[in-house]
C-alpha cells in the first residue's frame, strides 16, 4: 500500500467515476438510535461544508461522484439534501441505486429475508438498540455482539450477517454487497471497473474496493487497497481524498 500523498496524474487519467462509502468517511462512524415498542429515534448526520463544495467541483470536473452505503434511501438523501444534483446514491448493500429521481433495483431479497426478520424480530435483549428502517436489507444495532442474532442467521446458508461493531448487517451473501451496486452503476454510467476510484474504512468495503480500478483505505487495519491514509480526527477521509484529486488535476 502507497500513501495517498504518493497518489499522481497517472493514477487519475482514466478515472470517470469516484465512489464514497458514507461512515467513517463522508461522516464520522456512529449511529445514534433508540427504539421503544413503536417509537423509533435516529440522529441523522449531515455532510460537512467543506465536502459539499469539493464534491461540486469534482462534479464541474467531469466525475460522476457515487456515495455506495448500508444505509437506506430515505436517510442517505437527507444526508446529502444539498448535494443531490451532483451524486448517484448506491444503498442497502448495493440493494439498488438512486440517479436524479429514478431508482435501479439491484437484488429482491424480500422472499429470502422475511422469515428471518420475523425471526429476530423476536429475540429479546437490553443489549439491542434497534432495528435501523431498511428496505431490502436487515440492521440490527446493538450495544455488543448478539449470540442469538447470529445463530438464527447462520441457520440460512444464502444469508451473510456483518458486525461492523455498532450493527449487524443481514442480507444476501454476494447478492446484497457493495461490489453488486458498484458493477450495475458501471453498466448503467456505461464505463468499465478501471474507470473507478474507491474509497471505504470498513470490512464491508472489501469487495468493492478490489473491484476498483484505483482503491484506497481509510483504514489500513481493517483493509487492505492501493493507497492509504492515516486516521485523523481534523480531517474526515473523504475531504482529504477531494481535496488530493482536485489538487492533481488542477
Ligand atoms: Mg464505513
Amino acid at each position: 500500500m502507497k500513501l495517498l500523498k504518493e497518489m499522481s496524474q497517472k493514477d487519475l487519467k482514466i478515472i470517470k467515476l469516484i465512489v464514497l462509502d458514507v461512515d467513517g468517511v463522508l461522516v464520522p462512524r456512529g449511529t445514534e438510535i433508540q427504539q421503544k415498542g413503536n417509537f423509533l429515534k435516529i440522529k441523522t448526520k449531515k455532510i460537512p461544508k467543506k465536502e459539499i463544495e469539493l464534491i461540486k467541483e469534482l462534479y464541474a470536473n467531469g466525475f460522476h461522484i457515487n456515495i455506495n452505503s448500508g444505509r437506506g434511501l430515505y436517510m442517505l438523501q437527507k444526508m446529502f439534501f444539498s448535494i443531490l444534483p451532483f451524486v448517484s446514491l448506491t444503498y442497502e448493500n448495493g440493494s439498488a441505486t438512486w440517479i436524479k429521481g429514478r431508482v435501479y433495483q439491484h437484488t429482491n431479497s424480500f422472499a429470502e429475508l422475511r422469515e428471518v426478520e420475523e425471526k429476530l424480530r423476536k429475540i429479546k435483549s437490553k443489549s439491542i438498540k434497534g432495528f435501523e428502517p431498511k428496505e431490502f436489507i436487515i440492521s440490527i444495532h446493538c450495544k455488543r455482539r448478539i449470540r442469538s442474532i447470529e445463530k438464527v442467521v447462520a441457520e440460512y446458508k444464502q444469508l451473510y450477517y456483518l458486525w461492523n461493531g455498532e450493527a449487524y448487517d443481514i442480507g444476501l451473501k454476494s447478492k446484497q454487497t457493495k461490489v453488486v451496486g458498484l458493477k450495475n452503476l458501471i453498466k448503467i454510467l456505461r464505463i468499465k471497473n478501471k474507470n473507478t476510484l474507491a474509497l471505504g474504512d470498513n470490512y464491508n468495503d472489501k469487495d468493492m474496493i478490489n473491484a476498483a480500478g484505483v482503491s484506497i483505505s481509510a483504514d489500513k487495519k481493517r483493509l487492505k487497497a492501493d493507497f492509504f491514509m492515516p486516521l485523523s480526527k481534523k480531517e474526515l477521509p473523504a475531504q482529504k481524498l477531494l481535496s488530493k484529486i482536485l489538487g492533481i488535476i488542477k
